[in-house]
């Protein structure tokens, strides 16, 4: 005991549920003091707690690996290690689906972690050796995704542009099998055009500054990001902090491991090179100002790389035919068109591209053999985030994180606290904000944003962004999570522009620019170009558009619809798995090692919840299971209860835990289930069997 309290005045306390006040100074000392000793990992109870140190710590190396196998939370300092390792033994004794909610802002350590887990049970699970090849494709599908996917932003220098949630395959002797990755909404329009001081996809700048010679020039490109007009609008295409000739090593490498085949690296390296080319097609005025476009080498490269005659190229890009009943009517671009042409293009090959990649990642993780009992999931997305101007790409990241948070909630606050009253456990509930009125106005059919901004995109006619503003400002009048510059009182208006809109996310506020938002969500790309792609001889760029538009007569649905499917079947599949949880916290703006910037740590505690899900831990029972079960697992600890128990389930249980010697505050009888208040109850009442 004595030990234990010299250790908390050094080094804080290793569990939020063990603090002596529940108040958000008490808890912002604990991480602080934790922090400047580099303990970036305190629990609230089986929940972890992650403080960015922005410097490398010598944690995650095998060593201590080896040590946090098979111990409980308790046993050890705090540790994501202890997360995943509880998590893989739950999924092993209980055959059921487990998954791994990574949850804050972007730069936080969302990214980070989830590869430390992978690590952890790459290093700690069970293995053959013909299993070792499916452990070495899911780290490296990794690199690959990352180049392809992830990007500079103001936030993060590596920060993830599309959500990923990957599960991990085990049979029934604890080994992973296999593994398959969902991925959610590329900002793809990051290809064509980057804000001040953000950058393209890592993969362009790898190609440029990695490629050997032969490779640059097979591809036609200069060995100098600064050539490239799609590389240059941040203003900072090459980074101190960022290592791309080594990184392009390790994604050519990584591509072998996960079993994409020269030929098609070969291909994949062209669509890169072709964007890249694309971008630097400009269009001259033809005497009436209209798009045109002589002699043009960058276009001649295109065609070159992908394969399709660069004559029907150059028309897609600058006219569009019309078939009208009997005549063809030529409608030429002006040069703006062009350009918006021209973009939407890249946009779309490399979209599609990056769906291909996956594919390809799971088709190698595929477990083909291997009987699959239960799964881990890990879920990785774009954290929250705010910029200077901020569209429809925000707009949809932030609205996942609002999904996910609602989930958080749905399974930690709301339904504990549900639970709690329907099984007649004395209960004095705990206040929390519910963030479904953010969700609700983004999603609701037919009344939320999503559903508007669908409708004036399929309205015919004179549909702009800003009608759609108006559509919003007539429908979302009075919702107190809605602003704009017409609905605002005097004070709020001077902050606002005419083009925007407000959102209070439960993290903070947004102001999104409508600029785009038709465009975007509409997301479209026009027939003969199309066609075009599908007759390409690079053969990724041809199954990628002939296979993924199946009915081309149909509509295809809008970008932000689809997106809202894929995040409600994502939640309802986490909804049947027993969640775990790794909520990330950025310590400072400025990505600086060891700083914690107190204002920006306590805003995002109060946000995430922390402090409620800390009430309801402190006050609640970890581990609850219902009678039957819990009776099913324990009976041969007590002679009254082995082998059978005649009567109901509950009043074994009760017999049971008496002999056990449980006492009275460590446990509470609901009416289905038996509540145990901590983990350590059950952990003693496991070690029994032992004796
Ligand atoms: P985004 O939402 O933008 O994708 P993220 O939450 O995934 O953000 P990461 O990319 O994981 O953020 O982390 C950002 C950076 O912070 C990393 O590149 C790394 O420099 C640093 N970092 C994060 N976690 C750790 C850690 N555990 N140890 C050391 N550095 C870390
Ligand atoms: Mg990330």
């Amino acid at each position: 005991m004595e030990g234990a309290l010299i250790a908390r005045d050094k080094v804080g306390i290793q569990d939020f549920v063990l603090l002596d006040e529940t108040t958000e100074t008490a808890f912002l000392d604990n991480l602080k003091k934790r922090f400047e000793k580099d303990l970036i990992y305190t629990y609230i109870g089986t929940l972890v707690v992650s403080l960015n140190p922005y410097k490398e710590l010598d944690i995650y190396n095998p060593l201590q690996m080896e040590l946090y196998m098979g111990v409980t939370f308790f046993e050890l300092p705090p540790h994501i290690y202890a997360l995943a390792d509880n998590a893989y033994h739950a999924m092993l004794a209980e055959l059921n689906d487990h998954f791994i909610l990574i949850s804050g802002e972007s730069g936080a350590g969302k990214t980070e972690a989830s590869k430390k887990i992978l690590q952890y049970y790459a290093f700690s699970c069970p293995s053959t050796a013909r299993l070792n090849s499916v452990r070495d494709k899911m780290l490296m599908s990794n690199p690959v995704l990352e180049a392809f996917g992830n990007a500079k932003t103001l936030k993060n220098d590596n920060s993830s542009r599309f959500g990923k949630y990957m599960d991990i395959q085990f049979n029934s002797e604890g080994e992973a099998v296999g593994g398959h990755i969902l991925n959610y909404l590329l900002e793809k329009s990051r290809v064509v055009h980057q804000n001040h001081g953000e950058r393209n996809f890592h993969i362009f700048y790898q190609l440029v500054e990695g490629g050997d010679e032969a490779l640059l020039r097979q591809l036609g490109l200069e060995k100098d990001c600064l050539y490239y007009n799609y590389l240059t609008q941040g203003e900072c295409a090459i980074v101190s902090s960022i290592t791309d000739k080594t990184d392009w090593k390790t994604v050519k490498n990584a591509l072998k491991v996960i079993e994409v085949n020269e030929s098609d690296t070969s291909d994949l390296f062209g669509v890169v090179a072709s964007v890249l080319h694309l971008g630097n097609v400009e269009f001259d005025p033809d005497s009436r100002g209209y798009a045109s476009l002589n002699n043009n080498t960058e276009l001649r490269w295109v065609s070159t790389l992908l394969g399709v005659s660069a004559q029907t190229l150059q028309e897609g890009l600058t006219f569009r035919k019309i078939e009208t009943q009997n005549d063809q009517v030529f409608s030429p671009f002006t040069i703006d068109h062009a350009v918006y042409v021209r973009d939407a293009l890249a946009k779309a090959i490399y979209g599609r591209t990056f769906t291909w990649l996956v594919h390809q990642v799971n088709e190698s993780l595929e477990n083909k053999d291997e009987t699959k009992m239960a799964v881990i999931g890990l879920l990785d997305i774009y954290g929250f985030e705010v910029f200077y101007v901020n569209s429809f790409e925000q707009f949809c990241i932030n609205y996942c994180n609002e999904k996910l948070q609602q989930l958080f909630i749905q399974l930690t606050l709301k339904s504990e606290q549900e639970e709690y009253q329907a099984e007649d456990i004395e209960w004095e509930s705990v206040q929390f904000f519910n963030n479904k009125i953010i969700c609700d106005l983004v999603e609701e059919r037919y009344r939320g944003i999503i559903s508007i901004l669908d409708e004036e995109c399929l309205r015919p006619g004179d549909a702009t962004d800003l009608t759609f503003l108006e559509r919003l400002e007539e429908k979302m009048g009075n919702h107190p999570h809605f602003v704009t510059h017409r609905l605002a009182d005097i004070t709020t208006r001077k902050t606002l522009e005419r083009g925007d809109f407000r959102l209070l996310h439960y993290a903070g506020e947004v102001t999104y620019c409508v600029v785009g938002f038709l465009d975007k969500n509409n997301d479209l790309l026009y027939r003969n170009i199309k066609d075009l792609m599908c007759q390409s001889k690079n053969a990724i760029v041809r199954e990628c558009f002939s296979t993924m538009d199946p009915d081309s007569r149909r509509r295809p649905e809008t970008v932000a619809t689809q997106f809202k499917s894929s995040l409600l079947k994502l939640t309802e599949s986490l909804l049947a798995k027993h969640a775990w949880y790794v909520r990330c916290l950025k310590s400072n703006e400025s990505k600086k090692p060891g700083q914690l910037d107190e204002a920006l740590v306590r805003h995002q505690v109060k946000y995430l919840g922390l402090m409620e899900h800390l009430r309801v831990r402190r006050a609640g029972f970890a581990y609850r299971r219902r009678y039957d079960v819990f009776l099913q697992r324990y009976k041969p600890l007590c002679p009254a209860t082995w082998p059978h128990w005649i009567g109901l389930p509950m009043d074994g249980v009760e017999v049971l835990v008496q002999h056990l010697g449980y006492l009275p505050y460590e446990y509470k009888m609901g009416r289905t289930k038996i509540f145990i208040r901590h983990p350590r109850t059950l952990y003693a009442t496991e070690d029994a069997f032992e004796r």
